[in-house]
């Protein structure tokens, strides 16, 4: 039996077009969004992830800005920056990806940004909203895990969830997300004794870890869904044999590349689940698609205009 794929791709392409179209219908009330990317120093990656950022506010119709301070930035310049911003009218969100260069003061940063304006929902006071059940800004990567199975048709209420990872960022809030929703929730960790046994409890499985293919078919009761967070990336030949030995395309992108994408879950457990997310296309495509919800989110509950029914 092969699982269901849960195709992210296409749902996070949906509620890109529900925001386009909120949006549209905000700035034809003089409304238009508005989100700052702060990107400090030189770190590849960010300016990777960043360029998805704006190029997804482009396509959407969110205004947007990025402010590049240099490496030598101080956290009392960035604290500035974050002030400036926070007064800014016409920014709703305010992101500053990390990491932020080494001597900065991340935390410090992070807890200037007004929560109101918190579009990653990393800020103490949207952690206690969500776990209070109050209105708030929702982490990302945690609220694309949630529409995915709310999209997919996938029955959380009453279900027994098991979220491997307990990160600030993605296992704490998707634990809480599964709670909220009235799933049983396990959250597990490098030190939980018998992982495999308590994952096989799990109608839901979770796997936010960073080791690429860790979860194999002993880890997953036949039926499951099994969400992939894991973004990792593989360049070592025999790790690629353990995980894509005869996938040809694979293979292919491996040969010419020298690295390929891998998630948390090995795709042997496919065979096993009755529902998956592939890595890519599963949840990653989903972050970018909730920033810019939580964007539209952040101006309407902001601007005291009428919220977004979901999340
Ligand atoms: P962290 O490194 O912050 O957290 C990893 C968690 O996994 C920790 O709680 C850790 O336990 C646990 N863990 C590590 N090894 C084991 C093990 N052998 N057994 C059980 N638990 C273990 O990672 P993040 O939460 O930031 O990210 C997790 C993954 O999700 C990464 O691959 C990341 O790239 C990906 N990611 C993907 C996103 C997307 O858009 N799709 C967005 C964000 C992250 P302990 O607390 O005990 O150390």
């Amino acid at each position: 039996m092969s699982a269901r794929i849960l195709d992210g791709t296409k749902i996070a392409s949906e509620i890109r077009a529900e925001v386009a179209a909120e949006v549209k219908s905000m700035s034809a009330e003089g409304l238009r969004p508005g989100l700052a990317v702060v990107l400090a120093g030189h770190n590849p990656a960010s300016e990777i992830y960043v360029r998805g950022k704006v190029k997804a506010c482009e396509e959407v119709g969110v205004y947007s800005e990025k402010h590049t301070p240099p490496q030598t930035a101080t956290t009392d310049e960035l604290l500035a920056l974050v002030e400036d911003l926070n007064r800014r009218d016409e920014i709703d969100g305010i992101l500053v990806q990390l990491p932020l260069p080494s001597p900065v003061d991340s935390k410090k940063v992070l807890l200037a940004v007004d929560p109101a304006k918190d579009v990653d929902g990393f800020h103490p006071m949207n952690v206690g909203s969500l776990s209070t059940q109050r209105p708030g800004l929702v982490p990302c990567t945690p609220a694309g895990v949630m529409e995915i199975l709310k999209r997919s048709g996938i029955e959380v209420a009453g279900q027994d969830a098991v979220v491997v990872g307990r990160s600030d960022i993605v296992g704490k809030p998707v634990a809480m997300l599964l709670t909220n929703a009235n799933a049983t929730v396990t959250i597990c960790h490098s030190k939980t004794h018998d992982l495999p046994g308590v994952c096989r409890h799990a109608d839901i499985l979770v796997a936010a870890i960073g080791r690429a293919g860790m979860i194999t078919h002993d880890y997953v009761k036949p039926g499951a869904t099994v969400i992939d967070v894991g973004m990792n990336k593989v360049t070592d030949a025999a790790e690629f044999q353990r995980l894509f030995a005869g996938n040809a395309r694979r293979e292919e992108t491996f040969r010419s590349k020298g690295s390929t994408l891998a998630g948390d879950v090995h795709p042997e457990v496919a065979n096993v689940a009755g529902a998956i997310t592939p890595v890519p296309g599963g949840v990653g495509p989903l972050t970018i698609a909730m920033l810019m919800f939580n964007t539209v989110k952040a101006a309407k509950m902001r601007r005291g205009t009428r919220e977004l029914s979901r999340a």
